[in-house]
């Protein structure tokens, strides 16, 4: 048996006793509670943190469970036959239950980026060793571990560094995460330009948690922003696509995309959406709006919904954009159409990924406009069995909500949808036009 580590720096902690906070383990669902219950009957030390102990205090369920502990990757692989390292950048491993996953970090410590360079005698006293910065302050890798208290300091923002432990059911508190909850305020752990400049996504992640919320972002927390703002050119696409996710799929996306915009932050994500709504006149800002204010009430509802839908609402400014310039010679409003498409995502892509077997739905989103102008019988039927009939559906109803008239071609479809097949004949006879070839004959 190894020597288990023991667990330092709870002195810096304030306990909050069982009788003094509201978190019962009946809230903690039971997989969670079974990798606590197995660190600690095997020495280790292991806690209940980040959205987890957050939620629970302020009265909400929690989206998922996220678990600190002192035991490393390699320990915590050993202990679980369902885990997996996962994450070079930032090493974290996934304990899986079925369609639960429990995320599990090990400690991290401070380590300063001038240390990284320090002999290999002094490195070696730190666990881990694994770390790298950009020269800008930027972390590259992430990956050395230590005490509770440092890895307390490590976390974003106060209200996301509670610990919630099932030795005597208390939360520790490194910083004024208590005080925050209370005072409903997002504050950053630590030199806020400091923080943003390791980490740029920690502004979004700001915007995020205020609005998920409902808190402020404190002072000191907001005021680099406009200066900062422009470090989150430097993260990646990929990481900027999940992100964008986070943001917009959480439930809060409306409020969301408003404070993006009013913290100036909406453009290191959406530029070319918000540059084409400068320049285009018609209500496609409400259409945004419209579209991210059902998606919050579809998953209040619990319904799914689809990050596609959700591009092919954002990005429609753009495209709208690139479909008043001219049609070049020699191409048909098909191949106009598809041109225009394609400059839309590549200018998206500066800014987030978007994998492919999404802005392939959205292109279709978009393609279905025009088969459900209803043309003829043809491309009445071959919009109405298309998968993604009811995407397009609820796109055109966005459409007109926001003012585009469209001669009422929403309520069309859906007394389409609503007739039985006799009434579905009648209502394709009454607006198809006769093919030419018929037309000739006659
Ligand atoms: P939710 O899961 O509800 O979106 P969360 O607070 O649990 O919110 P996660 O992204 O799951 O957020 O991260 C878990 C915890 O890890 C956070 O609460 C925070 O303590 C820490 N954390 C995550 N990302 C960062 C980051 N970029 N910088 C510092 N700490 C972070
Ligand atoms: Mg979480």
């Amino acid at each position: 048996m190894s020597l288990k580590p023991s667990l330092t720096g709870l002195d810096q902690a304030r306990i909050i006793e069982r009788d003094e906070h509201p978190i019962s383990r009946k809230q903690i669902s039971p997989n969670t509670l079974k990798v606590l219950y197995r660190f600690k009957e095997t020495g280790f030390h292991a806690f209940l943190v980040g959205g987890g102990v957050r939620d629970l205090m302020l009265g909400n369920k929690p989206k998922d469970f996220d678990i600190a502990t002192n035991a490393t990757p390699e320990e915590i692989k050993r202990l679980f036959k369902n885990a997996r390292i996962i994450g070079r950048r930032f090493k974290i491993v996934h304990i899986r239950f079925g369609r639960e996953i429990i995320e599990v970090t090990t400690f991290r410590a401070h380590h300063d980026p001038q240390n990284e360079i320090a002999d290999d005698a002094s490195r070696r006293q730190i666990r881990g060793l694994d770390s790298a910065h950009s020269s800008s302050g930027m972390i590259l890798r992430d990956n050395v571990y230590g005490d509770i208290d440092q890895d307390a300091l490590q976390r974003d923002f106060t209200v996301n560094a509670l610990y919630y432990t099932v030795d005597h059911f208390r939360i520790l508190d490194f910083s004024t995460g208590m005080e925050d909850l209370d005072k409903k305020e997002i504050r950053i752990i630590g030199d806020p330009a400091t923080r943003y400049r390791e980490d740029p996504v920690r502004m979004l992640r700001a915007i995020r948690f205020s609005a998920k919320l409902g808190f402020s972002i404190e002072e000191s927390t907001q005021r680099p922003f406009d200066q900062l703002g422009h470090l989150l050119n430097s993260v990646s696409r990929a990481r900027l696509f999940d992100e964008t996710l986070k943001l917009l799929a959480g439930g809060h996306a409306a409020v969301t995309f408003e404070k993006l915009r009013n913290f100036h932050l909406g453009p290191y994500l959406f530029a070319p959406t918000l540059e084409a709504m400068k320049q285009v006149e018609l209500p496609w800002g409400k259409l945004i709006d419209l579209a991210l204010e059902n998606t919050d009430k579809r998953l209040t509802m619990g319904k799914s919904v689809t990050p596609a839908f959700l591009f092919a609402a954002i990005l429609w400014p753009v495209l709208k954009l690139h479909l008043t310039q001219p049609v070049s010679p020699g191409m048909n409003r098909h191949q106009h159409f598809i041109q225009a498409a394609n400059q839309t995502f590549l200018e998206q892509l500066n800014y987030t990924a978007i994998p492919r077997r999404v802005t392939s739905v959205s292109r279709e989103i978009w393609e279905l406009q025009y088969r459900l102008e209803r043309k003829n019988k043809r491309s009445i039927e071959a919009a109405f069995s298309h998968p993604r009939f009811r995407a397009a559906y609820d796109f055109l109803l966005l459409r007109e909500q926001a003012g585009e008239n469209l001669g009422a071609l929403g309520q069309w479809w859906t007394d389409f949808q609503n007739g039985d097949t006799k009434r579905k004949i009648q209502m394709i006879t009454a607006v198809s036009r006769p093919s030419k070839r018929r037309r000739k004959r006659t």
